[in-house]
């Protein structure tokens, strides 16, 4: 199987970089992680067919995980699904789904329904809430998800961190491990998902000599593991590869040699720098 960085960005536009986004394909099979921004741009670019993207597993409802999902349900559609697209993600996932079809694209919706009937019609999206623990097992290949601690030590409401679910997924097929960090930062629910995993896909967001201002030194902390964080948590966790994900936009490459150095001098295994539309096989 082979993993697509569709995207390995972050919130803010980069002319290099599509928000994090990843793919994995598996035979005709492409199960999909996050919807940033550019993701069927992407996608087509990568050479996927369209339709046969399914299903989604959301990490959270930031707006660079998120901000594309309408055109993964649209443009699976206007390409030829056939089957209900599945979305999986957090809790409130239905509801933002929901309100996107029936509030926002209502009405293209309709257009292509009723008026240009794209492949016979509408084709439904089916958006499922869920939490850490086994969330599908299809025979050929499984995922489950763990909690993961994006923000939570920012001092933010309670009642909105009741509200706040952030996850990452782990995949497993053909007997090999692939885990997917989602935003966060160490955590035990990372270590699980990543334990003895044969490629993580891990945010990694600043090289060390980046975090030079308090703001970037709660980020670290809390919000996104970053160079200083990410080579120890892969080596305890067991990790075999290691694909970094979520950088900030940068000119010149400096930094990114910086994040690299960082990330080995704690971790031994293959450290692969992720871009825009690299493929991994797994
Ligand atoms: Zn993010």
């Amino acid at each position: 199987m082979k993993v697509v960085l569709l995207g390995t960005g972050g919130p803010r536009p980069d002319p290099h970089r599509m928000a994090t986004t990843t793919l994995i394909r598996l035979g005709d099979e492409n199960i999909l992680f996050d919807a940033g921004r550019g993701v069927m741009v992407q996608a087509a670019k990568a050479g996927v067919p369209l339709h046969a993207i399914n299903p989604v597993f959301i990490t959270h409802h930031h707006f660079d995980h998120i901000g594309d999902l309408y055109d993964v349900m649209l443009n699976t559609w206007l390409h030829g699904r056939k089957d209900a697209l599945r979305i999986f993600g957090p809790p409130d996932t239905g509801r933002l789904v929901n309100t996107l079809l029936t509030q926002v694209y209502d009405k293209d919706i309709t257009w292509r329904d009723k008026g240009e009937p794209t492949f016979g019609g509408w084709k439904p999206v089916i958006a499922e809430d869920i939490i850490a623990g086994p969330v599908l097992d299809t025979g050929r290949w499984k995922v489950s998800a763990e909690f993961v601690r994006h923000g939570d030590g920012l001092g933010m409401p309670p009642a909105f961190l009741k509200r706040w679910t952030c996850l990452g997924y782990r995949f497993e097929a053909e007997g090999k491990v692939i885990a997917i960090s989602g935003d966060t930062v160490p955590c035990e629910g990372l270590m699980r998902l990543a334990h003895n995993a044969d490629l993580l896909v891990q945010c990694c967001f600043l090289a060390t000599p980046e975090i030079d201002n308090e703001h970037f030194r709660r980020l670290a902390e809390h919000t996104l593991a970053c160079g200083d964080t990410v080579g120890k948590l892969a080596t305890a966790a067991g990790v075999k590869r290691l694909a970094l994900t979520h950088h900030r936009p940068r000119i010149g490459s400096d930094m990114l040699r910086a994040l690299r150095a960082d990330v080995e001098a704690d971790f031994f295994g293959e450290i692969i720098m992720g871009e825009d539309l690299m493929e991994i096989e797994v």
